[in-house]
């Protein structure tokens, strides 16, 4: 039961603001609690059917349109060795929208987290730093102001205040993998069209290009190098695309992952997106999960009268879930880390599109949830 439920979300991130906007719909109380003072700026992400279709379900039509609006779409994707030789050409047509009628979509970060802040239904308090949380729903901020609340959700990323404030005393920390990774959004200049994206593999990883809406490209390169992304030995599409880009459009990023606790909410908190599993960006799913989170979170308020009961569901019923991705974008990670480089590009060479088509794709492919043909029941 959602109607009146007064729910605090720390965090106005990707997650926190898909889940306002899907309870505020059906009548929640929702206060989004943002420490930063304004908007994360940040560049781009990619998309995929799972959080769309979780997005459009459960968020409804305008919801929906308002993240298609400042979302490009992509028909293919293409892999490439870092001598640019082709290793996987993915008709993003025949192998996602067919089945799922989503294609995969780059957007920015900014221009999601706008549409997202439009469709919340709330005004998000900025400058609000949440420094404690207790299972029965009181959360305090920087200031010393208190709230109380049915549910608090730990929107509030990686480092989460919320999941160290319920976390058992003496809890071990589980081990986690780091990756630095640069971004940059440039005028389009080298991807091949207004819809194709194109990932390379290199010397230290791997680099992408994706197209976004009004003439962009966005791009990522995964490098350790905390100066400025090293150039050398990757293909001269992936180095005139980076020399093209000014140092104010440039932006360094450290992800870092943690396997989920299995139970890693309590009393009135739980917790959701990054703050609960924080993954490498190798499978391109954090902000995706995120989203399905807040779909599937909605869903078990909806379906039980007592939001504690629901919060312990929805726990349980993730947790399968994102143990999958963490492994999917850890065995990504070591192969794109395999050494010497040309084991991992024969490697690359011999597998048939179809399983590389399936190894990254996998992630990005709708819970059973979220395929029913049924539309939200909200608009
Ligand atoms: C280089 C890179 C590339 C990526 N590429 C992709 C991609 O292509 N596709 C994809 O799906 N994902 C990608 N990700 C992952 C994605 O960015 C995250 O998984 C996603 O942002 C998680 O959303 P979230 O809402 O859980 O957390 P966040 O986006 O981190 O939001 C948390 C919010 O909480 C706020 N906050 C923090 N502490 C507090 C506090 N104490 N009180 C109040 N507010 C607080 C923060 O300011 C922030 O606004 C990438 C990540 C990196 C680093």
């Amino acid at each position: 039961m959602i109607n009146g439920l007064r729910v605090v979300i720390a965090g106005g991130g990707v997650g926190g603001l898909t889940l306002a906007g899907m309870l505020t719909r059906r009548g929640a109380e929702v206060t989004v609690l943002e420490r930063a003072h304004e908007m994360r700026q940040g560049f781009g992400l990619t998309m995929w059917p799972n959080a769309f279709l979780a997005l459009r379900q459960v968020g409804g039509e305008a919801m929906y349109k308002a993240v298609c609006e400042v979302s490009q779409s992509m028909t293919r994707l293409r892999y490439r060795l870092g001598s640019g030789r082709l290793v996987a050409d993915i008709d993003l047509t025949s192998t996602l929208v067919r089945q799922y009628g989503e294609p995969g979509y780059a957007v920015t970060r900014i221009e999601l987290l706008e549409a997202l802040a439009s469709q919340a239904g709330t005004e998000v308090r900025y400058g609000a730093e949440v420094t404690d949380a207790s299972p029965d729903g009181t959360v305090t901020l920087a200031d010393g102001e208190v709230l109380h609340a049915d549910v608090v959700i730990g929107a509030d990323g990686a480092g989460s205040r919320v999941r160290a404030a319920i976390a058992p005393p003496g809890r071990p920390e589980p081990e986690s993998r780091r990756l630095l990774g640069w971004q940059g959004v440039v005028p389009r200049l080298l991807t091949p069209s207004q819809t194709e994206a194109e990932v390379y593999f290199g010397p230290t990883g791997s680099s992408g290009m994706f197209p976004l809406p009004n003439g962009r490209t966005y791009w990522f390169l995964l490098d350790p190098n905390r100066d400025r992304p090293r150039l050398d030995g990757w293909h001269e599409a992936i180095r005139g695309m980076v020399e093209a880009t000014p140092a104010v459009s440039m932006h360094r990023d450290e992800a870092r992952d943690r396997p989920a606790d299995p139970d890693w909410g309590a009393g009135r908190v739980t917790l959701l997106g990054d703050a609960a599993h924080p993954f490498l960006p190798t499978a391109g799913q954090g902000a995706c999960i995120a989203m399905e989170d807040a779909a599937v979170l909605t869903r078990r308020l909806e379906g039980h009268s007592d939001p504690v009961a629901a919060l312990r569901r929805f726990e349980r019923d993730r947790f399968r879930r994102v143990r999958h991705v963490l492994r999917v974008s850890r065995r990504l990670h070591g192969m794109q880390q395999l050494r010497p480089a040309f084991m991992r590009h024969a490697g690359l060479v011999v597998t048939p599109t179809p399983v590389i088509t399936r190894m990254y794709g996998a992630p990005t492919f709708p819970i059973p949830e979220f395929l029913g043909r049924d539309r939200a029941g909200v608009s």
